[in-house]
């Protein structure tokens, strides 16, 4: 458009002095300007995103403290009871309504229930995941210990959970069975058997030291539920829950998952929330 107006009211107007060179001129100063102005623009987002940052680091410093000392406790026995609680994840919407139940060590324990009745709520709530606020009301026991009065560090150790969902970390499979367990791979590989993972270990072509990826997307839920029994297993709980997959699932995982909770419920309190009530049916 410059070079039009001036170019053409140099030709055509009678009086008009601005030269080629003024034009080129101005023209160069201007598209120089520009690049200075667009980086001022990014740098104000930049700014933005900075504020919000720290705005969450801030958040991270001013959290709550929360009780994270380590008592060495005495190996929980495994007898559960619930004594009239009441709990809303949000207020005015309880979700848990005068909950009481006694279950005694070693034994099978079957919840059933639609979906969103509150089963994992009470398993959240044993482990204290989430802890009671105001409106909330009950006490939950272990071994007739209100659960509250110990730091949640020092008295999950003795509960193993596996979740509807299992989780499998970046690493080897040993890794993610071990986990932190002070055990060999040939112990690992022991523990995989034991829960019926065999078929799994012989299919992967690494066998153990197969590489696993974020979130255990190369294995199906099934395959991940036994792997995570085997995890389990090899940090040895005192109470062992089971959140079942609610995902479809065939028959042989279904067997395969059976088999595995008949070997791991000697000697502990086992808590297995169901979906088929086939799981369940050697349950107390
Ligand atoms: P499913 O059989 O599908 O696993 P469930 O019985 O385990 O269901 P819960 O997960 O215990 O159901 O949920 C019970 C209710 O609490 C549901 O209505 C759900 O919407 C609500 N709820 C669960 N978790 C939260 C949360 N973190 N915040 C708010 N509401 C929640
Ligand atoms: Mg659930």
């Amino acid at each position: 458009l410059i070079v039009f107006y001036f170019g053409n009211g140099y030709l055509t107007v009678v009086g008009f002095t601005v030269t080629a060179g003024t034009i080129y001129a101005y023209n160069t100063y201007l598209t120089g300007i520009i690049e200075p102005v667009g980086v001022l623009f990014r740098e104000i987002g930049n700014l933005q995103h900075s504020l919000v940052r720290t705005e969450r680091i801030f958040k991270v410093i001013d959290g709550e403290q929360e009780d994270d000392s380590f008592e060495v406790l005495p190996r929980v026995n495994g007898n559960i009871k619930f004594d009239n609680v009441w709990f809303s994840y949000v207020e005015g919407q309880p979700v848990l309504k005068g909950v009481s139940f006694d279950i005694k060590e070693n034994s099978m324990v079957g919840i059933v229930g639609h979906t969103g009745s509150g089963k994992s709520t009470l398993m959240n709530l044993l482990l204290r995941f989430y802890d009671f606020k105001s409106y909330d009301s009950g006490r939950i026991f272990i071994d007739d210990v209100d659960i509250t009065t110990h730091s949640k560090r020092s008295y999950r150790k003795d509960i193993g959970i596996i979740l509807q969902d299992p989780m499998l970390f970046t690493g080897t499979l040993a890794d993610n069975i071990k986990f932190g367990a002070n055990i060999s791979d040939e112990e690992a590989i022991e523990i995989l058997k034991s829960v019926g993972g065999e078929s799994l270990l012989n299919k992967l072509p690494n066998g153990i030291h197969e590489e696993m990826t974020r979130g255990g997307k190369n294995m199906s839920i099934g395959e991940r539920q036994i792997i995570s029994f085997a995890r389990v297993i090899a940090h040895n709980p005192r109470i062992l829950i089971m959140d079942e997959a609610t995902a479809n699932i065939d028959t042989e995982t279904e067997t395969m998952i059976q088999n595995a909770l008949e070997k791991v419920k000697k000697g502990r309190t086992l808590i297995v929330i169901a979906h088929r009530l086939s799981t369940i049916k050697s349950a107390n």
